[in-house]
């Protein structure tokens, strides 16, 4: 799916702009895919199994090096791991021990520009020095290859260069000479976000990773004049496999930024001048509800300079598509983004073990409900069952567990067979159960997430309560800009309504007196949370995902 000539992605645009072309992401992963196979002999042509992939782990910014080491290790018919730029050693030695890599490669040479703005770049990722250590303390050190020692000079460079779209497509010829085996061979081994647990492997095949790309190509109409600004990490699916591995099969462009409030404020503000001219902006944005959030306060609280926002948000309001996803967006959120930009933003429900399976519609924007997660992709089947794993009818709106088949669907953790064999339905149906509760909306034709089964759900005396609908009511008061609603182990009741939460700049005056007056006509009463923790900064993970387990034990910390 390489658009050779193509600019496939443009980096860094604070340090000066990197373009890359397909044709370079091409030759590049031509080139690692070489040293992979070199190094890697392959017995009785084997690329494992999924009970013991082969693997190569890779350490790079996103960017083009991410997908160049991706595609190298897919040419070459082996198992790609993407570790995360945000790791520290200790969980880079989960990861290592887990996966095993027979090679790990740190990016940080690969990108350079074509063209007079481009600039090569020099720099390892920040944490290569976490990665280093985790790997002597598991004894995996002699495994490490840097980019930079694979792609040597300029002129090299400049020689990849030239490597002939004939050459490529033979390269990538699917069963020639070592590349990708079968649909059905180990693709990519992606950690879960550990909000439950120790991240587990999740372990796709090649065809469950085409399924993936290509039902939200088809859904969300990807094209290959889209530009996506690309500001999240590539160790999960959002920005791995919904952004970036979308894009490329579309044959469209990414933008890379760090997520930083001000700089993608100033992006999107300069936007607006370029649009005058010929060249592409970025018109798709997909990020986690607390990206739009902190974006928004800035906007609402004046930090930037002026006519930033008035000059971004004519860039927003042009774009084709915004989506948020990774964890609840707030009704309220949606609601101001659309004040802001006149879009109502589309949310989607998905998971590592299966990328995306619910979503609202592309078209008309007017059927996309906030607070709702749409209806199933076109190659997923979903089903709500209760707690004996009886098929729960739609149309009756009563929730229960979401499960979710469909080719898009994992194939095993990796290790954990035990894991694997519980997390799937034991009716032969191969629904995997999802742990998170659902249900359908008949008259909005819609499902709604409701939460966790283990964290979101609270049993409260006769009640089952959806923490995130309680998060969702009480976003609506004036001083909480943050709040996390969970249970509060409680003798009488089973467990009471706990929140932590962050309050608006200024204001310190939350007491339970006064959030139960406001909330009197709001909620019923058992909804009201009857402990409260206020704290500066709500922890979260690299997804912006709070870790309702941790805020458990802090809450029992505070109150003891
Ligand atoms: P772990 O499995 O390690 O505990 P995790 O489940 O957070 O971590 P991910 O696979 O990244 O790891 O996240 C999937 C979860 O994110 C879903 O099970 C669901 O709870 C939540 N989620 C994703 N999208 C939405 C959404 N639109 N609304 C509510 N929750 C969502
Ligand atoms: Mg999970």
């Amino acid at each position: 799916h390489a658009k050779a000539g193509r600019t496939m992605c443009t980096e860094l645009p604070e340090n000066g702009c990197v373009n890359v072309s397909y044709r370079t992401v091409l030759s590049d992963s031509t080139t690692i895919s070489e040293y992979i196979t070199s190094v890697m002999k392959k017995d009785n042509d084997s690329v494992g199994d999924f009970v013991k992939p082969r693997t190569v782990a890779h350490l790079t910014e996103p960017g083009s090096e991410y997908l160049s080491s991706m595609w190298g290790t897919w040419a070459s018919g082996f198992c790609t791991v993407p570790l995360a730029t945000s790791h520290r050693a200790h969980e880079f030695e989960h990861v290592l021990k887990d996966a095993d890599p027979e090679i790990i490669i740190i990016g940080g040479h690969l990108s350079r520009g074509e063209g007079t703005s481009g600039k090569a770049r020099t720099l390892p990722p920040h944490n290569e020095g976490e990665l280093l250590q985790a790997a002597n303390a598991v004894g995996m050190a002699d495994r490490i290859v840097y980019l930079r020692d694979l792609i040597h000079t300029n002129a090299e460079m400049a020689a990849g260069e030239r490597t002939s779209e004939n050459d490529i497509n033979e390269q990538y010829n699917l069963g020639a000479n070592g590349s990708i085996h079968s649909l059905d061979s180990p693709s990519m081994i992606m950690y879960t976000s550990g909000t439950t647990g120790l991240p587990k492997g999740v372990l796709t095949s090649h065809r469950n990773v085409h399924h993936q790309i290509t039902d939200l190509v088809a859904a969300w109409q990807w094209q290959p004049t889209d530009v996506a600004l690309h500001l999240l990490p590539l160790h999960h699916v959002h920005g791995a496999i919904n952004i970036l591995s979308c894009a490329a099969y579309a044959g469209a462009c990414c933008e890379f930024m760090h997520f930083r409030c001000d700089n993608v404020w100033k992006r999107l503000a300069e936007a607006a001048q370029e649009e005058k001219g010929d060249k592409p902006t970025p018109n798709v944005l997909m990020a986690v509800p607390t990206i739009y959030s902190k974006m928004i306060e800035a906007a609402e609280h004046n930090v930037l300079e002026p006519g930033t926002v008035e000059d971004a948000v004519k860039t927003l309001s042009n774009m084709r598509l915004m989506i948020s996803g990774s964890a609840a967006l707030p009704v309220s959120l949606n609601e101001k983004w659309k004040n802001l930009t006149g879009h109502t933003l589309l949310e989607r429900y998905g998971m590592t073990e299966f990328a995306m399976a619910l979503s609202n519609p592309y078209e008309p924007m007017s059927k996309r409900l906030p607070g709702y997660v749409g209806t199933p992709l076109p190659s997923v089947e979903v089903r709500i069952v209760d707690e004996d794993n009886n098929a729960i009818s739609p149309e009756s709106g009563n929730s229960g567990e979401l499960q979710v088949r469909g080719p898009n669907v994992f194939q095993c953790y990796l290790n954990r067979p035990d894991v694997t064999a519980k997390e799937f339905a034991n009716d032969g149906s191969g629904f995997f159960k999802t742990g998170d509760i659902a249900c359908y909306d008949k008259e909005n034709k819609s499902f709604k997430i409701l939460g966790r089964a283990s964290v979101d759900i609270i049993k409260n005396g006769g009640h089952k309560l959806s923490a995130l609908e309680i998060e969702r009511d009480l976003l609506e008061h004036p001083f909480i800009a943050e709040c996390a609603v969970l249970g509060v182990p409680d003798e009488t009741w089973g467990e009471r309504v706990g929140m932590v939460c962050r309050l608006k700049g200024g204001e310190t005056d939350l007491n339970i007196e006064n959030l139960r007056c406001w909330a009197e006509h709001r909620m019923a009463r058992y909804k009201v949370p009857s402990r409260i923790v206020v704290l500066d900064e709500i922890p979260k993970n690299a997804m912006g995902k709070i870790n309702k387990k941790s805020l458990k034990s802090l809450f029992q910390e505070r109150l003891s």
